[in-house]
């Protein structure tokens, strides 16, 4: 008999609200998805679309945030029952993040060498000694030049990119199952970026980690993930296999974020007209379908219905009326071929 496997983690019906000075607002409604193991998935939106907020979310360091309804379950146990000593037991462990911006993680009072024996003498029972053996060892496997000389150096020493790499040192530190980067090459320039896309793909592969990747990028989707769920407003609008969800997107927002990517023959003009307007303000979401006021395939309905999330044929999944009013195949080709 079949056995399936459960996932690694599994985030149910997860909301996520903050308190501001105008009242309280919702900057996650209703995400659900799964990260297998050893699984590549990456969330991907524009700004304020919640991608971040719900990563935070999974190891509950929600800045002024609370979830105020769903589950994060992480092999079978729910982090959001969990207390700050079962979560610490989690974080950095078996769980660990990887952060936009090195210099703002990184703390600037102490050497990289002390920050990676920290995180390993608190998940390991293990002398200082040995730790900064393995410190050094980690350094080399991110490709930091001079190892041993590097762990006495403070982050404000170091380029972006070698700072990016001693984050990715100390959050492979202890091996975790998954890793989480937000946007981790974003502060980068583009060869940068590039080195330190590959060396994520090269030590999750070694570490047989699974992966979370949070970006804006649909290229470097196409590039890393094996799964790709996108968010718009807050929601998940679409997810399915990488390679399936490009080829063929099920979502208009998908659509245009594709149309959206560089490529030689489009100039930026171009680019930047491909999605008008912005995302809406937590405070203000429209009516029906959040992403109506944007959308070239918006008919009147999409103003007053929510759209629900779809089940699709090959593990996929859209949230569209057209997929409910069985023109979706029809109106979303003849899209495509005008450009939506
Ligand atoms: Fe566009 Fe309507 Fe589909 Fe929303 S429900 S994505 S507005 S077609």
């Amino acid at each position: 008999m079949p056995t399936t496997v459960p996932p690694l983690l599994q985030i149910e019906d997860l909301h996520v609200e903050f308190d501001t000075p105008d009242g309280t607002v919702e900057a996650v409604s209703g995400v659900g998805f799964t990260v297998g193991a050893q699984e590549t998935v990456a969330v991907v939106g524009e700004s304020g679309s919640g991608k971040t907020v719900t990563a935070l979310a999974v190891l509950q360091l929600l800045d002024g945030g609370r979830i105020s309804r769903g589950r994060v379950l992480w092999d079978g146990t729910d982090l959001t029952g969990l207390d700050r000593r079962a979560l610490r037991r989690i974080r950095g462990n078996e769980i660990a993040m990887i952060f936009q911006d090195p210099m703002t993680s990184l703390d600037p009072l102490y050497s990289v060498g002390h920050q990676i024996v920290e995180g390993l003498r608190l998940h390991r029972r293990i002398d200082k000694r040995a730790a900064r053996e393995r410190a050094v060892e980690l350094l080399e496997q991110v490709g930091m030049p001079d190892p041993r000389r590097r762990l006495d150096s403070y982050p404000h020493q170091l380029s972006g990119g070698q700072r990016q790499r001693v984050m990715i040192a100390i959050a492979l530190a202890c091996s975790p199952r998954l890793l989480i980067a937000d946007e981790p090459t974003t502060a980068l320039d583009v060869t940068i970026e590039a080195q330190i896309l590959e060396l994520l793909r090269e030590l999750q592969v070694e570490y047989r980690s699974a992966m979370l990747l949070v970006t804006h990028d649909m290229g470097v989707v196409a590039e890393t993930a094996d799964r790709v769920v996108v968010f718009y407003a807050g929601q998940v609008v679409e997810q399915g296999p990488t390679a399936d969800v490009l080829r063929d997107p099920q979502h208009p927002y998908t659509a245009a974020l594709l149309a959206a990517v560089p490529t030689p023959e489009t100039d930026r003009a171009e680019r930047l007209a491909a999605i008008p307007g912005s995302v809406p303000p937590l405070r203000a979401m429209p009516s029906g379908c959040r992403f109506h006021t944007r959308c070239a395939l918006a008919w009147d309905a999409c103003a007053r219905e929510e759209p629900p999330l779809h089940a699709l044929p090959g593990g996929r999944s859209a949230r569209c009326l057209l997929h409910g009013s069985g023109t979706a195949r029809k109106t979303l080709d003849s899209a495509s071929t005008r450009g939506a």
